[in-house]
This record gives C-alpha cells, sequence and structure tokens, in this order.
C-alpha cells in the first residue's frame, strides 16, 4: 500500500512540474512516505529526520515533509519531535501535497493535515476525511511499466487488538468497480499486463454503488475481461473472508494466479481470541482444506505476529505445528510490537521478554524456511513462466533507487542476473539481457533455495509448470 502512495505521490510531483533527484543532498524538497505498523518503522522515520536537521540550518529553504501512517498517527507531535519539518499528510491527504509545498514556498507553514480519528466524527464524516488519491498513474515511475498495483478498497474495520491500521488508514470502503476497470484500462494503455490489486482485507470488497452487491469474485471476472491484462494477483486476504465463490473465480480465471496470502497471525485459540482475529484455528484449518482441495497447486502464504501478550510456549509450540501442517510457501514472520491506542496496547501487558520474541521468532523462521525450501525443491528440472522484472539488485545496486537515470560506467557487462516472479510469486533468478525486462519468458529451474528458484530461460519449453 505504501509503494503504491509513494508511486501516486511522486506521480502527482512529476505533473506539477518537480523532478526526482537521485541523491537527498540534492533534493529542494525531502518527503518520507512512513509506516507505524511496527515501532521501528516509526523510529528509522526519526533518526533519518534527526540527521536532516543540520541540513536544514545550512540550507533554510529546503523543505521536509512526513506523509502516510506515521503522520496520521503522531500528527503535531511530530512537529514537536521534529520542529524542522514543514510538512505532515496523512495518507488520505496525499492528494494535498503539491499545494502544501506551494504554501511552503511562499513562506507559510509548517502544515499538519490528517483524517479524522476514528472516533472524531459520524462515520460518514470520517470516511470524507479520507478521500480517495488514486487516478494519478504515470508508467515512468514504476519500476516495470508491465507490473501495477491497484487500490480497490482502503481502510480496515477489523480492529485487531495489536493493530494500528483501522486507525491510520481509516474506515473500510471499496471502490467502485467502473472506477477501478477504468484505472486498469488506463494501465493497459501504458503496457501494464500484471495488476495486484490491493486491500487491507482485499476479500472483503464489496461495491454496492451500482444497487447489487458486487463482491471480489464478481470483481476478478470484470478484471480478467480486460484485454491485454494476463496476470492478476490480489493482497491481502482476511481469513474469515475466503469464501469458495472466491477459490472457485481463483480456480476458475486462467488470468487469475493461484496464489493466496491469507494471514493467520497465530496458532493457538487463546492468542487468536486476544488478537481479536475473528477465527480459530480450526476454522482456518479448515479454510486451507477448501483451498488445497480445490485448487491442489495454489500457493499460501501467511502473516504471523510472536511473543504477543501472554503467549505461552505452549501457544508459540500451536504457532510453529499450523506452520509444519500448513506448509505455506513462505511466512512474514513479526515481533509483537505494541502500538499506542491499541486495544492490545490498553489492556494487555507486552509480557515477552525481547529476547524471548528474538528466540520465537528465529524458530519460527527456521521451521518456515525449511518447508519454503523443500516446496521449492519440487520445480528443480521443471519450467516456469516467468514475468522478468529487471536485473536483480546483486548485479545492479544502483537500481535500488528507482527510475533514475543510471551512471553507465557502473553498468556491469551483460548477460546480467535477472529476476522475475512467476504466477505464485515464486522469484527467480537466471542469467540475461536487461531489454528482457517486462517480458514473459520460459525457465528451467536448475536450483533452488528458500526464497529463490536459479535456472535459465529455454525458448520452446515441452511442459510447463504452473508454478
Ligand atoms: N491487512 C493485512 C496486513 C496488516 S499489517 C492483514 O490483515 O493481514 C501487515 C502485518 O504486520 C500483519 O499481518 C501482522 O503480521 C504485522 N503486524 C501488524 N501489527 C503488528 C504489531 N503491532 N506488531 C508486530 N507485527 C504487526
Ligand atoms: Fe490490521 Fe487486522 Fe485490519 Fe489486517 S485485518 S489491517 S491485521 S486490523
Amino acid at each position: 500500500m505504501n509503494v503504491l502512495d509513494s508511486e501516486l505521490v511522486k506521480a502527482s510531483l512529476l505533473e506539477a512540474g518537480y523532478q526526482i533527484v537521485d541523491t537527498p543532498r540534492k533534493a529542494d524538497v525531502i518527503l518520507f512516505n512512513s509506516c507505524s505498523v511496527r515501532q521501528h518503522a516509526e523510529d528509522k522515520v526519526y533518526s533519518a529526520l534527526g540527521r536532516l536537521k543540520h541540513t536544514k540550518t545550512q540550507r533554510p529553504g529546503r523543505i521536509i515533509g512526513v506523509l502516510g501512517c506515521m503522520a496520521q498517527k503522531e500528527g503535531d507531535r511530530l512537529l514537536r519531535r521534529a520542529e524542522h519539518v514543514d510538512i505532515v499528510l496523512g495518507p488520505g491527504q496525499l492528494h494535498r501535497l503539491v499545494a502544501a509545498i506551494g504554501t511552503i514556498e511562499q513562506g507559510g507553514g509548517p502544515i499538519v493535515e490528517t483524517g479524522l480519528d476514528r472516533r472524531g466524527g459520524p462515520r460518514r464524516a470520517v470516511i470524507e476525511s479520507f478521500p480517495t488519491f488514486d487516478p494519478i498513474r504515470r508508467a515512468d515511475v514504476r519500476p516495470l511499466r508491465q507490473q501495477a498495483m491497484v487500490r480497490i478498497m482502503r481502510g480496515c474495520d477489523k480492529f485487531c487488538t495489536f493493530c494500528v491500521v483501522p486507525q491510520v488508514r481509516g474506515p473500510e470502503q471499496s471502490r467502485p468497480v467502473a472506477d477501478i476497470e477504468q484505472e486498469i484500462r488506463q494501465l493497459v494503455d501504458q503496457g501494464c499486463v500484471e495488476v495486484t490489486l490491493l486491500g487491507q482485507t482485499v476479500n472483503s470488497y464489496v461495491d454496492r454503488s451500482t444497487g447489487r452487491a458486487i463482491r471480489l469474485s464478481d470483481l476478478l471476472v470484470r478484471v480478467a475481461d480486460v484485454e491485454g491484462i494476463h496476470r492478476i494477483k490480489f493482497v491481502t486476504n482476511h481469513p474469515r473472508h475466503m469464501t469458495d465463490d472466491l477459490i472457485q473465480a481463483v480456480r476458475d480465471l486462467p488470468k487469475v494466479c493461484p496464489y493466496l496470502h491469507v494471514p493467520a497471525q497465530s496458532g493457538s485459540d487463546a492468542v487468536l481470541a486476544r488478537m481479536h482475529r475473528g477465527f480459530t484455528v480450526a476454522e482456518y484449518r479448515e479454510m486451507v482444506c477448501r483451498i488445497q482441495e480445490a485448487i491442489p497447486d495454489a500457493a499460501i502464504t501467511s502473516d504471523f505476529i510472536v511473543g504477543f501478550c501472554g503467549e505461552t510456549e505452549e501457544d508459540f509450540e500451536k504457532t510453529v505445528e499450523l506452520v509444519r501442517w500448513a506448509r505455506f510457501k513462505n511466512s512474514f514472520i513479526f515481533k509483537y510490537s505494541p502500538r499506542p491506542g491499541t486495544k492490545a496496547a490498553e489492556l494487555y501487558t507486552d509480557d515477552v521478554s525481547e529476547p524471548v520474541k528474538r528466540e520465537r521468532n528465529a524458530r519460527l523462521l527456521a521451521v518456515q524456511n525449511a518447508i519454503s525450501e523443500e516446496d521449492n525443491q519440487r520445480f528443480v528440472g521443471k519450467t516456469v513462466e516467468v514475468l522478468v522484472e529487471g536485473p536483480s539488485k546483486l548485479s545492479r545496486p544502483d537500481l535500488v533507487v528507482l527510475n533514475q537515470p543510471v551512471n553507465s560506467s557502473k553498468i556491469p557487462l551483460e548477460p546480467l542476473q535477472m529476476t522475475g516472479r512467476t504466477r505464485c510469486d515464486r522469484i527467480v533468478v537466471f542469467p540475461g539481457r536487461s531489454h528482457w525486462a517486462g517480458e514473459f519468458i520460459w525457465v528451467r529451474i536448475d536450483k533452488a533455495s528458500a526464497v529463490t528458484l536459479f535456472g535459465r530461460r529455454i525458448d520452446l519449453p515441452a511442459v510447463a509448470a504452473t508454478s
């Protein structure tokens, strides 16, 4: 979601005549698009802001802004902790950025604009304080013109007790299908072939604006009908909304990738209840079985939080057991980080010590990695379809700064180590040429690790694995 927001912000700045430079040193305006899902993300922004303080004294005209979730969460407090900041805009106010920079350039400010607090007014007023900011799409701000994210909903109403997202991203709202289709057609005109539909709980999507409920399964049919789109992915799913109509749509629509990110967060009922996740482990397992039965080669992935308030060794063991049983393609594992303003921070004590959290994180990761590696070994000797994304970071460290003019003397000679993804979001690395970026190719896999498949391009495959 933040990557998409950054892309839209860059597009709006370019449209307004600004240029993007390749190092903060050259910048007249420095913007941080921030995350507040864990404390660590916020700490990083505050320390980066700290490092910029002296440059402001040396270069007084420079404008510094903090955008996104942390801006929403901190508001004025951010100015108190970093008085050299000029602009603070929440994720619902990003469309105000160009005007805000203009105001500061004229000598005004500082500017703090955020959406209403969840309890700050009637639901309609809160929703209206998070207006949409989606239609400004430009291919030149995407790492790959052929790949794009499309927000189909914003906000979240689930209020999992550990999570700050419902506060900082506002109430759940689904976008009308017609707007989404129009945006995707515009992306196709820009050369896009793969879209990833985004929502915090993407499978609770429902558009009632036409008088009839259009759900994610219906939307997938509509998006699959858009000519020029070859792959459709969607993240993130909530286990409670993984309904049969959606599973069938994934099974029956060839363009929809059988890749399902459905975070569990824990394998213990006691912990899930304290997290207010709205399902039990048995229900989660039943959901996994339904997916596997309908789509045997689906890649299911999950997120887990270790060391949540009150998590015992026994609870944690149940999480390990769930990971072993479900054999996720991969899992993102996080140490619990208390978030002010959430129910968990109010009601429970953060009573699992940091060393225990660290140890559980490492243990769960080791279990998951062993499964991922075993799972990936199945592909050795097989051929997979890959959308080439570009040179891997290893071979082109200069490309880590997106879309910047590259100093040609730094480019290693071709062939380069290239990277791309399969339909199921598996990362594939192979020797290739930079002009392949954006092409669908066939790669025969000859080696696999927990996170990467390695292979070589082949031109006429006899058999193709769906991967
Ligand atoms: N909407 C998505 C993702 C939300 S945030 C979902 O419902 O799954 C992404 C991930 O960050 C979550 O899945 C969770 O695993 C993790 N996360 C959220 N809040 C956290 C916290 N307070 N501490 C540690 N991890 C957290
Ligand atoms: Fe956070 Fe839960 Fe909403 Fe996901 S579903 S964004 S974890 S509150």
